[in-house]
């Protein structure tokens, strides 16, 4: 089973492309709605806990009940779906993500606290599960893959100052740190793949522009390398079912998997970074379903990709880059972009496979991948979020790095964000709309679709609430009391 969170107005991305994505053949399609016990804005955590708990909570909020006190580990908790699953059916838990793997959504299948920046205690949790608690059953997940070795390695940032490496190892873990182990491993065994220091490397960077993997101090071992092995979203998933599948030929398993920079990269504006994420999320679950297929499992397998939350971003129109870069003032810039008739189709949506490679007619389909070729055409999208920090917008791919749209300036205050000169010399300024505090941009109200497949999946049309999705998912699971007292 397959959450695959944070998913961006796919259909406006979409729109670039001939052919549908995989998730669009799924036979079901719901809206889920997204907001919480006290603020109708979510956060990951709040999301998470509700789709994992079927109890909505509040902001900040994994697997509890916020309290009023202080202590951020006492707030009355809510088991998970994966928690209960490992209970009720004994079968095996798979947590995959792209984040660091103590961040909110792999962290709420087993944290349970009011503060989801206890990063060390969530990293505890996976292994330790609860241990103030009444819930005695939980003895580790049979597949945790991502990023965030941080809090791994002994240091203040680490549980206790402990070595999580070392932990896990105790308790029978392989454990894995970059892409070619990943792929030796066997799958007979309990494994721990921590392929990052913090968040992993995106698919952007990992695949086009290749020298932004080398950042020093990156490596998951904790040395002063880079991590230039990382794993994709696809690898770690479908190696996370070979070992779930193998380790659990009659209970089943439960699996998570995130594409968790989609999300991030539209908090930063970076939106061809959050296209390429949210392409190598449908390329996993396009190989997700073939693989399930191959070892047989594919109609015993409900599958549900599914955000939790939106972004309040669209495309609306087109932008000539060229003719951009020769105005000199912002009024005349904003001329670039074309609306209605005038928005013409984005260069990514021509499909010439007869032109040179790199040449900027082309999106070209390499066995079967749909991934744009050309990154930087003269024609973009106009394409952007609802509100935002101060910044400069050219429309244009960030080659060097992931996007940094609003700074800090010398003689400010810290929480005083300005405009980065540098992220976008050649586009013009638009003013903020949220709180000068803010540098990046904002989660959402929209409703985000749901799509599903496999035993249960008419349980997830139409219009619900994000804490149904737990209920469809226990009910389908058999995991429902069944008489009084048991
Ligand atoms: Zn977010």
């Amino acid at each position: 089973m397959i959450t695959a969170a944070r998913l961006i107005a796919h259909q406006s991305v979409n729109g670039k492309y001939q052919t549908r994505m995989a998730m669009d053949k799924f036979p079901v399609l719901g809206h889920q709605m997204t907001h919480s016990i006290d603020s109708f804005i979510t956060d990951s955590a709040n999301s998470a806990t509700a789709l994992y708990t079927g109890h909505k909570s509040s902001v900040n909020a994994l697997g509890v009940y916020a309290d009023s006190s202080p202590n951020p580990l006492d707030d009355p908790k809510v088991q998970s779906i994966a928690e209960l699953f490992h209970e009720v059916r004994g079968g095996g838990v798979g947590i995959v993500s792209t984040a660091f793997i103590a961040d909110a959504t792999p962290g709420a299948l087993t944290a349970h606290t009011r503060n989801r920046g206890q990063y060390g205690n969530v990293v505890d949790s996976f292994l330790n599960g609860i241990t103030n608690y009444t819930w005695p059953s939980w003895t580790g997940p049979d597949v945790l893959f991502g990023g965030g070795a941080e809090q791994f390695i002994p240091s203040s940032k680490s549980f206790q100052g402990k070595d999580y490496y070392q932990e896990f190892r105790n308790k029978g873990y392989n454990v894995i740190q970059n892409n070619t182990a990943l792929q030796a491993a066997p799958t007979t065994e309990r494994s721990l793949g921590i392929f990052s220091v913090s968040n992993m490397a995106k698919w952007l960077d990992r695949n086009v522009y290749k020298n932004n993997t080398q950042i020093p101090k990156t490596s998951p071992d904790g040395s002063s390398a880079a991590a230039v092995d990382q794993p994709g979203l696809k690898e770690m998933t479908l190696k996370a079912i070979d070992i779930l599948h193998k380790r659990n030929p009659d209970k089943g398993f439960f699996l998570m998997s995130e594409a968790a920079s989609i999300d991030k990269m539209m908090h930063t504006l970076d939106y061809d970074r959050a296209l390429g994420e949210l392409l190598e999320l449908d390329d996993t679950i396009k190989a997700t379903l073939k693989h399930l297929e191959e070892i047989g499992e594919l109609e015993n397998t409900l599958v549900i990709v599914t955000a939790d939350h939106g972004h309040g971003f669209d495309v609306t129109g087109g932008v000539d880059t060229k003719f951009m870069d020769a105005q000199t003032s912002d009024r005349a810039k904003r001329n670039a972009v074309g609306t209605y008739e005038q928005s013409g189709l984005s260069q990514y949506m021509v499909a010439n496979r007869s032109a040179p490679i790199g040449s900027d007619q082309n999106l070209v389909y390499s066995a079967g991948v749909d991934f744009p070729v050309n990154w930087d055409p003269r024609y973009t999208l106009q394409s952007g979020l609802a509100t935002f920090p101060d910044h400069r917008e050219s429309y244009r791919i960030h080659k060097g790095s992931v996007r940094v749209p609003a700074i800090n300036i010398t003689g400010f205050s810290s929480n005083d964000y300005f405009l980065n000169y540098v992220d976008a010399i050649t586009g013009f300024v638009i003013n903020g709309t949220l709180p000068v505090s803010a540098d990046q941009g904002v989660h959402s109200l929209t409703d985000v679709p749901v799509f599903a497949q496999g035993p249960c999946q008419s349980a997830f049309g139409g219009v619900y609430n994000n804490v149904d999705i737990f209920y469809n998912i226990a009910t389908c699971l058999r995991l429902q009391r069944t008489k009084a007292g048991h």
